[in-house]
């Protein structure tokens, strides 16, 4: 007998927890971008993931043109620093001048075209105009405030490539090379439920009283709201009471016609958490334990749909709000973005900052703090960390990242991930 094999009588050991990257890589293993393009109007592009790299239709800019308002010259004409020319044409941005003839000059303005023969500018302010004449009180170098075609983009060259999310600034730049619709993915289709008998929707509690017990279902807030940041189209499914049957019924629903199903609660191992049986009655299912703190459990597997083969992923997250929140941001946002087709690291960026507090004992889970950026560009602690205090999340600016067992000094330098990193 090997000396690793236990005896027999002894209990199974439990399972080692996941560290946060074992649960992320598995989860990026298993998530491939969903398939359907569709053109959108640029205009309508805002948020959607590019599928297809883009090239410019043309130069831009698409011809040499002015950067000033003031006069186009032949710089040959004006060395001496006092030349006396004749304005013999005026160019407009959006009109065509003619050649410009030696010994003239063309009142030009900011954007309008070079015309042929011109090979400066000078600003206005070097020159004096006077009846169809000019003063030209500066000796120009060649090209000087002349930009140049094609100077900030060559025609045929990648501007965008496929996977990224288009912001106002890409939106911007594909429309000034002339792209009037882009191919981007279709949304992602996400389902969502929360399930627990003590929930209660704010607005509806009987007699405007909150029944013994009961709680507001915040998480139908903070993930719905999340999941529209990430520009999905969302099916909420609402309260789901905490019973197998009726567990198993919203998931069969929730498969349909959509590729994630997201829900918050009963992924413990309660008497009362169903979301475990439900999901293997009609899919498969892994429990993990992550050893992150707040949000140790969440349920990763996929629900199959009744008619087709396929299957929507499931993504079951602990009920505590402040978990929920947090366990989005660190595994269902990278998922999501990998479904949505986004490419390149999907890692938000963090900054290494000062800590202005201690904390005398690290958990032995890696733990997620709730900071503030205080004024002196150092970070202040939120006092009560609990996986239910979402006041945590709005005083503050984003989470700590703290290794397991790491005490933290103060003056330490911390790693730090703003929510707005986390949340795009
Ligand atoms: P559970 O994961 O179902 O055991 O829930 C853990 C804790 O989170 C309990 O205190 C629940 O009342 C609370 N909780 C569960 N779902 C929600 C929800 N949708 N909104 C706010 N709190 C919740
Ligand atoms: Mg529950």
């Amino acid at each position: 007998m090997s000396a690793t094999t236990p005896p027999a009588n002894e209990k199974p050991a439990p399972r080692p927890m996941l560290s946060v990257r074992e649960a992320l890589d598995t989860l990026l293993a298993a998530a491939r971008p969903v398939d359907g393009i569709e053109q959108v109007p640029t205009l309508e592009a805002n948020g959607r993931v590019l599928a297809q790299d883009q090239a410019s239709t043309i130069d831009v800019p698409s011809a040499d043109n002015s950067s000033m308002d003031g006069y186009a010259v032949r710089a040959l004409d004006c060395i001496d620093g006092a030349a006396s020319l004749r304005v013999a044409q005026r160019i407009p941005a959006g009109s065509v001048g003619q050649p410009l003839e030696p010994g003239t000059a063309a009142r030009i303005f900011t954007g309008a075209m070079i015309p042929p023969g011109a090979d400066a500018v000078v600003m206005q302010e070097q020159c004096e105009a006077h009846g169809d004449m000019v003063t030209v009180r500066h000796a120009p170098r060649l090209g000087e405030w002349i930009r140049r075609a094609g100077e900030d983009i060559g025609r045929g060259a990648t501007i965008l490539a496929a996977g990224t999310r288009l912001r106002s600034q890409e939106l911007g730049l594909a429309a000034s090379s002339g792209l009037a619709s882009l191919p981007v993915r279709r949304r992602l289709r996400v389902a969502v439920f929360f399930t627990g008998d003590e929930l209660t929707m704010p607005g509806e509690a009987p007699g405007g009283q909150l029944a013994p017990g009961a709680i507001y279902n915040s998480n139908r807030f903070t993930l719905r709201g999340l999941l529209e940041n990430f520009g999905c189209a969302i099916s909420d499914y609402g309260i789901v009471p905490d019973s197998l049957e009726a567990t198993r019924g919203a998931l069969r629903e929730a498969a349909r016609g959509h590729d994630l199903i997201i829900t918050s609660g009963g992924v413990s191992v309660g008497e009362e958490d169903h979301i475990k049986p439900a999901v293997e009655a009609v899919g498969r299912l892994d429990m993990w334990q992550i050893a992150v703190k707040p949000g140790k459990p969440l349920a990763f597997g996929e629900v199959r749909k009744d008619a087709s083969a396929g299957s929507a992923f499931f993504m079951g997250l602990p009920g505590n709000p402040v978990s929920s929140f947090i366990t989005f941001l660190l595994f269902v946002r990278p998922f999501l973005l990998r479904l949505q087709g986004v490419s390149g690291p999907l890692e938000p960026r963090a900054w290494a900052m000062r800590a202005d507090f201690s904390l005398p004992k690290g958990d032995r889970r890696n733990e997620f703090l709730r900071a503030r950026i205080n004024a002196g560009g150092g970070l202040d602690l939120f006092p009560n960390q609990g996986s239910g205090v979402l006041t945590s999340t709005v005083w503050g600016d984003g989470l700590i990242d703290n290794p397991p067992g790491r005490a933290i000094n103060e003056g330490d330098t911390v790693r730090f991930i703003p929510f707005t990193e986390l949340q795009h």
